[in-house]
């Protein structure tokens, strides 16, 4: 046993574990969001309408109609889910990336805080070098001190730097905590990594819980 500590395999596991719960709720809620509005559902005769409606425009800001455009979200896009071809099939294509990547083993490392001072020039709970270069995941010391459900919305999000070219941008890399998430275009927010986790937790635990790590948030 080594006595420099690394990220904890064991926690990391437990995240993916829960991260493959929310995930789970994903690929239903889609189908049911997509199969309520092709047939006009009203809310009361489809319970989970509303709240995957408000998942859709919270995190890839997308909304049904021009109706539904609030100040709050001044960039969200229009979109029908049974005939788009525009936005869905990327969401769709990057959680199947997700689920891929959670089962694929080399991309969960395991590194030291020299490893990571070194290599990524700080310190981080994890890291992906390079967005979209198939590059591992690496997890530091740092990440063995945040929350459970922190932790897995932390695997989450650093999954989909692992596929997603675009998911290291500027303009598309905004936290789910900062002032400009709400007003990020619908082509960022498609390739955000905290949409991705925001909107897995929101689905399956029916809440905006944003448990990802963030300034002053080592979640719980
Ligand atoms: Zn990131």
């Amino acid at each position: 046993m080594s006595a420099t500590p690394t990220g904890d395999p064991k926690l990391v596991e437990r995240a993916k574990a829960r991260a493959h719960q929310w995930l789970a709720a994903v690929d239903p809620s889609i189908q049911g969001f997509t199969f309520s509005v092709s047939h006009h559902l009203t809310y009361s005769e489809a319970p989970n309408l509303k709240l995957i409606e408000e998942a859709f425009r919270n995190h890839f800001k997308l909304i049904l109609d021009s109706s539904k455009a609030t100040t709050d979200y001044p960039n969200a896009t229009v979109f029908d889910p049974k005939t788009d071809t525009q936005f869905l099939p990327v969401i769709k294509g990057n959680f199947a990336k997700l689920k891929k990547t959670l089962a694929d083993t080399s991309k969960f490392t395991f590194v030291t805080a020299a490893f990571a001072l070194d290599e990524a020039k700080g310190l981080f709970a994890a890291y992906v070098m390079g967005a979209g270069l198939g590059n591992p995941i690496r997890f530091t010391p740092d990440f063995n001190t945040c929350g459970p459900n922190c932790q897995a919305a932390i695997v989450l999000h650093e999954s989909v730097h692992v596929f997603d070219s675009r998911s290291n941008d500027g303009p598309v890399h905004i936290s789910e905590f900062d002032a400009t998430y709400n007003s990020q275009t619908t082509d960022n927010a498609i390739h955000n990594p905290s949409a991705y986790s925001a909107f897995a937790q929101q689905v399956s635990l029916h809440r905006d819980t944003r448990f990802g790590q963030g300034p002053g948030k080592r979640g719980i």
